[in-house]
């Protein structure tokens, strides 16, 4: 049996640089505002005193095939590839999910 898939994003450390945004758009030929994965922006606003909310979370979209053509060459996703602060991390969904559990502020993706 082979495992599952995934990318992990550790969104704590996500510049909202937008580089995995337009490294899946270039990677595909995707339309100007379409793609594979979307960074959203939620806020700033003041919690209290010094605490702020403050955090770029990249989300995948339903035209991500996971790169899976880049997978049968035994590669990275391009998103993964070009990410600037190297919050993404692509591996056996098992793996991840262990990596998930230490920290709050991530996501983990099946592909
Ligand atoms: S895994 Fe590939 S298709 Fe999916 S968002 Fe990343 S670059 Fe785009
Ligand atoms: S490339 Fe990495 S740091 Fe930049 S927006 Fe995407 S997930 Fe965040």
């Amino acid at each position: 049996m082979t495992d599952t898939y995934g990318i992990l994003i550790d969104y704590h450390w996500c510049t909202g640089c937008h580089s995995c945004e337009i490294a899946c758009q270039m990677e595909f030929g995707f339309a100007i505002g379409q793609g594979g994965i979307k960074v959203f922006e939620i806020g700033p606003w003041q919690i209290e005193g010094d605490t702020w909310q403050f955090d770029f979370a990249p989300v995948l979209t339903d035209q991500c095939d996971g790169c899976a053509n880049r997978a049968l060459a035994g590669k990275q996703p391009t998103c993964v590839h070009h990410c600037q602060a190297r919050c993404m991390t692509y591996g056996p969904l098992s793996e991840l999910a262990i990596a998930l559990a230490d920290h709050r502020k991530q996501q983990l993706y099946s592909l």
